[in-house]
C-alpha cells in the first residue's frame, strides 16, 4: 500500500507491507481521504516527529475488514479520531482527558496519510462514527479538527449572549467562531488576511482586519501563535476575562505576569477533544450549524508536499488529501 512519510526535509510517499486484522480486534479501513492538520505541521517543521513517521489523523474512510464487537460493518464508511482516554486516571477524572497516559499512547496505525489504516476494538468503540449520509467526505474529515474546537468552547464555560474574539481566520478560526455561535456565544473573528476576514463574513459571521474602537470581548479563542496575537489578546480581553490558548508559539514566550493579576484574567489551554465533543462535532456538521464548504483544498497522495507548503505558505485554508479515488 502506499504512505506517505516524513524523509527528512521532506514528505514523501513510499510503498508499506499491505494491513490485515491477522486475528486482532478491530478494523482495516480503506482511507478515502484525509485532512492535513495544524499539528502535522508543527509536528514536521519542528521535527518532533522522525523520518518514516506517517502523519494525518482527519480520516474518512471505508471498513474492509473487521472483528468487533461493535455494529460497524464491511462497507461502512466511517469518521474516527486517533486518541482514546482511559476515564479513570487523575487526568480523565478532572476532564483533563487529552493529558491522560493512555490518550497519548494511542494512535491509528500507521497514521492517516496511508491507503489503509488499522484501528484498534477501543478506537472503533470510543470515537468512530457513521459518516452521515448527508455529508461528503470532505465535510466530514472536519470531525476531528471541529470537535478540538468544540471543547476549547466548552472550556471557557463563557455565558449565552458573551463576546468571544477569535484571533486567526484559518479553517480552524472559522471552524471556532462557527462552534462558538452554535453556543449561543456572540463571535468575532480577526485576521491580518482580507480575504479570511471576508470568508468568516460569508458564514454570517463579524469580522475585522482591524477591530473597531472601544471593542472587548469576554473571551478571546487564540487560534494563531503570532507573537502579535498576545499583545493583540492582552488589548482586546475585557478586565476579569478569559484567554483560551489553541495555537502553540514559535518561541517560548507568554502572558504577562501583571496584567493577570491586576486585570483578573484567566488565561487557560484547551488541547485535543474528548470523545463527547467528537460526537458534538459530528451532529453540528449534520445538521449544518457548522460549515465547511469551501474550506479544503484538495491535492492528491503524490502531491501531499505541495499540499504541506501551500499550508505553511498560507495559500490555502484547509488541505485535503484525497488518498482514494471513491469518495
Ligand atoms: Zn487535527
Ligand atoms: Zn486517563
Amino acid at each position: 500500500m502506499k504512505i506517505a512519510v516524513i524523509n527528512d526535509d521532506k514528505i514523501v510517499t513510499a510503498d508499506a507491507d499491505n494491513l490485515s486484522l491477522s486475528g486482532r480486534k478491530g478494523a482495516v479501513v480503506k482511507v478515502l481521504g484525509c485532512g492535513l492538520c495544524g499539528s502535522d505541521i508543527v509536528k514536521f517543521v519542528h521535527k518532533i516527529s522522525k523520518n518514516g513517521t506517517v502523519l494525518g489523523h482527519e480520516i474518512v474512510a471505508e471498513i474492509v475488514e473487521i472483528n468487533s464487537d461493535t455494529k460497524f460493518k464491511t462497507g461502512d464508511v466511517i469518521v474516527t479520531s486517533h486518541h482514546i482516554p482511559c476515564g479513570e486516571c487523575k487526568y480523565c477524572k478532572h476532564g483533563n482527558v487529552s493529558m491522560c497516559e493512555h490518550f497519548k499512547s494511542t494512535n491509528i496505525y500507521p497514521g492517516g496519510f496511508s491507503e489503509f489504516v488499522y484501528l484498534s476494538e477501543e478506537h472503533l468503540q470510543n470515537v468512530a462514527h457513521l459518516k452521515p449520509e448527508n455529508l461528503t467526505a470532505i465535510e466530514a474529515s472536519f470531525y476531528e479538527p471541529l470537535g478540538c474546537c468544540v471543547r476549547a468552547v466548552k472550556r471557557a464555560n463563557l455565558k449565552t449572549g458573551d463576546t468571544a474574539l477569535v484571533i486567526g481566520l484559518g479553517s480552524i478560526g472559522i471552524l471556532m467562531a462557527q462552534a462558538l455561535k452554535a453556543y449561543g456565544i456572540n463571535a468575532v473573528g480577526c485576521d491580518l488576511i482580507p480575504e479570511r476576514v471576508e470568508l468568516l463574513k460569508s458564514y454570517g459571521l463579524e469580522a475585522y482586519k482591524e477591530l473597531p474602537q472601544g471593542f472587548e470581548a469576554d473571551g478571546i479563542f487564540m487560534t494563531s501563535g503570532a507573537d502579535k496575537a498576545i499583545d493583540t489578546a492582552i488589548k482586546y480581553v475585557r478586565s476579569g476575562g478569559k484567554i483560551l490558548v489553541f495555537s502553540s508559539t514559535p518561541k517560548n514566550f507568554g502572558y504577562v505576569n501583571n496584567e493577570i493579576y491586576y486585570r483578573e484574567l484567566t488565561v487557560m489551554g484547551s488541547y485535543s477533544p474528548a470523545p463527547v465533543d467528537l460526537q458534538d462535532s459530528l451532529e453540528m456538521l449534520k445538521s449544518g450549524k457548522v460549515k465547511v464548504s469551501g474550506l479544503s483544498t484538495v491535492y492528491k497522495l503524490e502531491d501531499i508536499e505541495q499540499a504541506f507548503e501551500d499550508t505553511m505558505s498560507n495559500k490555502i485554508m484547509k488541505a485535503y488529501i484525497l488518498i482514494s479515488s471513491e469518495q
